[in-house]
């Protein structure tokens, strides 16, 4: 059992100010890992305190000083990368071996980026008889999900941090132990107290307390249109800065003039960009746009590809799928489902009920839809799970208006023979990242969405720069 029984704030290990606990399931054996605090409003109080003294010091810390703490955190979190592996992979159900890579790899690499961002980064620069300075912009409530949540967590956390912000972190209540994890490869960092504070406990207490308090400058929230919606409620009586990166219902459009081979090779990585980490991905490729022309071949590819999708223990690698993170979430996944087969959509392969084989764990059977119509259910709303619908459009500018028709717009992909026939589609996207021709991640990249999908973005320069306020001083 991994219990945790005290939050972490100004510094130190301190008892919440209620006594509840959060049990935190394992995905794929429906087994209670253990728990956190229930953390409450006056927790948040505590911690925004401790985050309000220390920006003081902390903003004003060199940079470079700062940089040297990130990189003794990544060093901290870099010997435990096994653990948080298999935490992570306990908590979400992502096979072991990619959660090694992709749960634990990559948070611990966004410490190293933002410590060299710290001492790259320009703040000052003169524009006419002015100096322009760009100043941390003070203590930064982060709000995370579940599916990639130590990485989520990172690209606040380590941004903000390097930036000079303090920051009140709460995790997923599905998923904290990640956090709890980094709580403590911060303490053995000796990062000066306050400057990082970790509350535990559930959205509508902890997490709306962090949205309206007048002590907390800027909230980075990550998570569904649903809940961002309401962190920007709350947090519009106070006028704070809010960053939201939200859901995706995101277009993969394969173009007329793949040949059958790239076609073939163009859904198999579709396939994968939909499925990847059981579709729990904000950015999944979860609708595949085919010229009607091709559609049936398309749908018969994708059959024979659907087979080699198994499930299984993701603790022993036994598929190349996990489960989904939860009953609630495996419930919901076959409500879509369901829903599809209703709505007339043709089944090709997968479906709502439980694998046989795997009686215990959130299994959800990796499930394609064809024949799917812009005004189906499964093609508007984000499903989160391991379900891809393929749809079929008539010409470019068709596609173009599929791609855009939804309320989202956070990734997309364009494939096509023609490279600048394929980019200029992208252009047209209305969505804040596009793969083209299967253009690899960059972890540097901006990360964000256009529409509903969010308004700020993550990751390298342009991440770093959502957690700075400019300042002009005229001489
Ligand atoms: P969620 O919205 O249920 O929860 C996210 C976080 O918000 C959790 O910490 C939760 O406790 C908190 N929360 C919930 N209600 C709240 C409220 N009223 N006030 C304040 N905080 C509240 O999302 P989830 O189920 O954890 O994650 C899945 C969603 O996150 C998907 O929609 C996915 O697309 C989205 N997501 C987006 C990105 C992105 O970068 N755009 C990345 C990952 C996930």
């Amino acid at each position: 059992m991994r219990n945790h029984d005290q939050l972490y704030i100004n510094g130190a290990w301190v008892s919440s100010t209620g006594t509840d606990t959060i049990d935190v399931l394992d995905a794929s054996t429906e087994e209670v890992m253990g728990h956190v605090p229930l953390g409450t409003a006056e927790d948040v109080d505590a911690a925004v305190a401790a985050a309000r003294v220390a920006f003081d010091t902390w903003s004003l810390t060199p940079p470079a000083d700062r940089a040297n703490y990130l990189l003794a955190i990544q060093g901290a979190l870099a010997a435990r990368m096994d653990e948080l592996a298999e935490v992570v992979t306990g908590e979400v159900g992502m096979p072991l071996g990619m959660s090694k890579m992709i749960q634990a790899g990559l948070p611990v690499g966004e410490f190293g980026n933002y410590a060299q961002m710290a001492k790259d980064f320009v703040f000052e620069e003169k524009i006419g008889n002015s100096i322009v300075v760009r100043e941390p912009i003070g203590v930064v409530g982060c709000i995370t999900p579940w599916n990639y949540p130590l990485y989520q967590i990172a690209l606040k956390v380590a941004a903000a941090m390097a930036a000079g912000c303090t920051v009140v972190l709460k995790p997923s209540e599905v998923a904290p132990f990640n956090a709890f994890i980094l709580a403590e490869a911060i303490h053995a960092s000796g990062l000066p107290a306050g400057v990082f504070n970790l509350v535990s406990g559930l959205g509508p207490v902890v997490g709306e307390a962090i949205a309206a308090h007048p002590d907390v400058d800027m909230v980075s929230f990550t998570g569904s249109t649903r809940a961002g919606r309401r962190v920007m409620e709350v947090g519009a009586q106070t006028i704070k800065k809010i960053a939201l990166e939200l859901g995706g219902k995101s277009a993969n459009i394969l173009l007329d003039d793949l040949d059958d081979d790239a076609m073939a090779k163009a859904v198999g990585k579709g396939i994968g960009a939909a499925f990847m980490n059981s579709g729990q991905t904000c950015s999944a490729l979860t609708r595949m746009l085919v010229p009607a022309s091709r559609h049936d071949a398309v749908m018969d590819v994708a059959a024979q590809q659907l087979a080699g999708w198994t499930i299984g223990d993701p603790k022993t690698n036994a598929g190349r799928l996990g489960p989904v993170i939860s009953d609630a979430q495996r419930t919901r996944v076959r409500g879509f489902i369901d829903k599809g087969i209703g709505e007339g959509a043709t089944l090709v392969g997968g479906g709502s009920e439980q694998p046989d084989d795997l009686a215990q764990g959130y299994y959800v059977k990796p499930t394609i839809f064809a024949n799917v119509t812009p005004d189906m259910t499964i093609a508007q709303e984000e499903i989160f799970g391991p379900v891809l619908v393929i749809m079929p459009y008539a010409d470019d500018d068709d596609a173009v208006r599929i791609a855009n028709s939804t309320p989202y717009g956070l990734s997309g992909g364009v494939t096509g023979a023609d490279p600048e026939r394929a980019q200029a589609i992208a252009r047209r996207l209305r969505t804040g990242q596009v793969d083209v021709n299967g253009g690899g991640f960059n972890a540097i990249a901006p990360f964000g969405g256009y529409k509903q999908s969010g308004n700020g973005r993550e990751r390298g320069r342009f991440g770093f720069e959502e957690f700075l306020e400019v300042k002009a001083m005229q001489l």
